[in-house]
């Protein structure tokens, strides 16, 4: 497909687990698939959030599953000037505005109300600033490639932050800048950030952003039904020796690819060439899946 460009986008609080291996699988087999480019992009937008050295971690893990990327790595801590004149552009709209609230003041609402709309109600404070989702485009929609026709009307899902008090970019504005900046046409990731979008897709219209495809993957869970996260300290992905191989073999399976069996112990390469082939996102089940390979 001329001009596919997907991404792989973790946030390197800790290094990545069976359920990032999944979401990087999937992005890097949709690009290949049609020849396209597949680009990495760390996302570090919250260095105490950050131990130093996890993005080279993560690196080292993706080529030792063979999950090669194009082109330079981009990296999100590096990138303030870009946030700050897209920042910029909101608030000439009127889209983007300061905010003096702590979480404490509202935590009653299910949504931040918009109390400092019209206004910071305590200027002297440190600011936040937030996104007035319901002056941006509403109700947002998208085809998903697997959860199909999506709708939502941004203001339902409350004014999110766009940098945070402590000066710190939030993910939403710098997911948005960066896949433009990056020419990324499709966005492959984890179903946990479906309803991420809509504020994504209000952020892309007013800063005058193409729209990617979106495919959003099943959830996968632990053993015991919990979502992995790097939070529950979900066990970081082997790389040494063979053990890859038997990881990225469960990872076909869990995305519904049916790999055959007697490939299960082949080297990564060979895996990734023969599922490269026969990538088949039509074959995905949007139901969340449970980790197979016990964690260690
Ligand atoms: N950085 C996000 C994460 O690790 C993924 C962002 C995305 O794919 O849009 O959950």
């Amino acid at each position: 497909m001329p001009g596919y460009r997907g991404r792989f986008a973790p946030t390197p609080s800790g290094p990545l687990h069976f359920g990032s291996l999944v979401a990087a699988l999937a992005s890097f087999l949709d690009a290949r698939r049609v020849g396209g480019e597949w680009l990495l992009r760390i996302e570090d937008v919250d260095p105490p959030r950050c131990p130093p050295g996890t993005g080279d971690t993560i690196r080292d893990q993706l080529e030792a599953y063979g999950l090669t990327w194009d082109g330079p790595v981009m990296t999100q801590s590096e990138r303030d000037g870009p946030y700050q004149a897209a920042l910029a552009r909101l608030a000439e709209q009127g889209l983007a505005y300061p905010c003096s609230c702590s979480r404490k003041e509202w935590h009653d609402h299910p949504i931040y109300p918009g109390w400092c709309r019209t206004g910071p109600l305590h200027p002297e404070r440190a600011m936040a600033w937030r996104l007035r989702s319901d002056l941006g485009a509403r109700p947002v929609g998208w085809h998903d490639r697997l959860f199909g026709e999506q709708r939502f009307d941004p203001a339902a899902l409350g004014d999110v932050v766009l940098k945070r008090k402590e000066g710190l970019w939030s993910y939403q504005l710098a997911v948005v800048v960066d896949d433009a900046e990056q020419g990324i046409s499709d966005v492959v990731r984890g179903a946990d950030l479906l309803d991420n979008t809509p504020w994504q897709l209000q952020l892309q219209a007013a800063l005058d952003h193409p729209q990617p495809r979106y495919l959003h993957l099943p959830l996968i869970v632990a053993a015991n039904g919990q979502k992995l996260s790097k939070q529950n300290r979900a066990a970081a992905l082997p790389v040494e020796g063979d053990a890859p191989r038997d990881y990225l073999h469960q990872a076909l399976v869990a995305l519904d690819q049916a790999p055959p069996r007697e490939l299960a112990t082949a080297p990564v390469a060979d895996q990734l060439s023969e599922a490269i082939a026969a990538w088949d996102p039509a074959r995905l089940h949007s139901e969340a899946k449970r980790q197979t390979p016990d964690p260690a």
